[in-house]
């Protein structure tokens, strides 16, 4: 395709999570290009799985990148103090679970990858 690697985030919309981000899965997975979607706290949207529209549009974006971009890896993002998703960090660690679980049962050719970010907006990976 000529544009490099690509990788896929669904990152949550607060800018102190986008630069880490990147750069993690830069170094990591190699990615030369993260294709972002970004939701205020996704893995809240993607764990209760409820907001259809919300979801219908994660997918849709996820899909674009998968089918235009190639891309085989999505990375989903859960941070400390996030507006849209006020759960401490073991609900949130149980909601990434239940996330990647949604985004899997999409039938994707992707590997899905849990990361965390804590006061310190240092990327952890979740197992
Ligand atoms: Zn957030």
């Amino acid at each position: 395709m000529g544009h490099g690697k690509f990788t896929t985030v669904i990152n949550c919309m607060d800018g102190r999570t986008q630069l880490p981000v990147i750069e993690w899965l830069k170094l990591k997975h190699g990615a030369d290009c993260v294709d972002s979607i970004t939701e205020p706290g996704p893995v809240r949207i993607l764990a209760e799985a409820r907001d259809t529209a919300a979801l219908e549009s994660i997918r849709r974006r996820l899909s674009i990148s998968v089918t235009k971009h190639g891309s085989k890896r999505v990375a989903i993002v859960a941070h400390a103090d996030c507006a849209g998703n006020p759960a401490d960090k073991q609900a949130q660690l149980d909601q990434l679970r239940a996330a990647a679980a949604t985004v899997l049962s999409w039938g994707m050719d992707v590997q899905v990858d849990l990361l965390w970010l804590g006061d310190d907006w240092q990327v952890e990976q979740v197992v």
